[in-house]
């Protein structure tokens, strides 16, 4: 049965165990329920643009003599594709951390240089919609033990929420600190803001706050899935703090090499 019921006059051993077994068949459920979540995600996801492919290469075949449309539709194609290939990626990545391998190539890594990068290519992405991003980062300088390519892709991914999810004209900051042992990186918006009822679910695989408009800006709810694996894979955590209407701030804090650490990698 999926849950027993015990009688309070039976032995509080038995009792104990009952209790036990429901535990775990509870969690069995939701094990269940949640994989076939996923797969009922993903299909959807991958038949969407399935769908617009053959839609318009269809309608390209039957009517296309015009080689302007054409080139619309490849490059409309194109785009789908590259959704597409995104997404595999992404999921290939959840799923290698799911069996336990956790491909990651850890090298000393200068983090205030890989930050002011990032900065750079955020302020590229904001000057469409004229937002402003600023960058607090301390004189000093942490090292890390990271993949610098995934971690790029944590930040890339924050920064680019932060803008997608601020209106124009609005701003977005980074502020790097640090204490002996981490590093905390801050990504604030004065952007649309999350519900609280949103914020346990927000870093769950393909959630979206509102599933219909984001699709439009190429979301596929993956990325903070992503961001709190890579996170957690270089030992270090994320939260979120938000306010509906105010904007939200995600912190990530990892762990520094140690000084004596960083020595042997400054010398090399
Ligand atoms: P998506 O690809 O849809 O952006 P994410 O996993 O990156 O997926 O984010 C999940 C959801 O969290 C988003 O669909 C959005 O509703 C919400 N979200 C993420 N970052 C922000 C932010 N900075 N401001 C407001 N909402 C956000």
């Amino acid at each position: 049965p999926a849950s027993f019921v015990v009688p309070t006059s039976v032995e509080p051993e038995i009792q104990e165990l009952a209790s036990s077994y429901n535990h775990m068949m509870t969690r069995r459920e939701d094990i269940l329920r949640r994989a076939h979540q996923f797969t009922a995600d993903v299909t959807h996801e991958l038949r969407t643009p399935l769908t617009i492919l053959r839609g318009e290469t269809e309608l390209a075949l039957r009517n296309g003599r015009d080689p302007k449309r054409l080139r619309q539709v490849l490059e409309s194609n194109l785009e789908e594709i590259s959704r597409m290939s995104y997404l595999i990626e992404d999921l290939l990545l959840l799923s290698k951390g799911d069996l336990g391998e956790i491909p990651l190539k850890k090298e000393p890594l200068l983090l205030n240089e890989l930050i002011i990068e990032l900065h750079h290519q955020a302020q590229l992405l904001a000057t469409a919609k004229n937002i402003k991003v600023e960058l607090h980062c301390p004189k000093e300088l942490a090292f890390l033990r990271a993949d610098s390519l995934r971690l790029r892709q944590v930040f890339l991914n924050l920064l680019t929420n932060a803008i997608k999810y601020t209106p124009d004209d609005g701003d977005v900051s980074i502020t790097l600190s640090f204490d002996e042992q981490y590093a905390v990186i801050t990504i604030t918006d004065t952007g649309i803001g999350i519900g609280s009822e949103h914020l346990e679910t927000i870093f769950d695989r393909f959630y979206r706050v509102n599933k219909t408009k984001n699709r439009n800006d190429g979301g596929s709810g993956l990325g903070l899935a992503i961001v709190k694996w890579i996170v957690e894979a270089h030992h270090g955590s994320v939260k979120v703090s938000s306010s509906l209407g105010q904007g939200s701030s995600f912190t990530v804090t990892l762990p520094r090499l140690s000084d004596s650490e960083t020595l042997v990698t400054v010398d090399q």
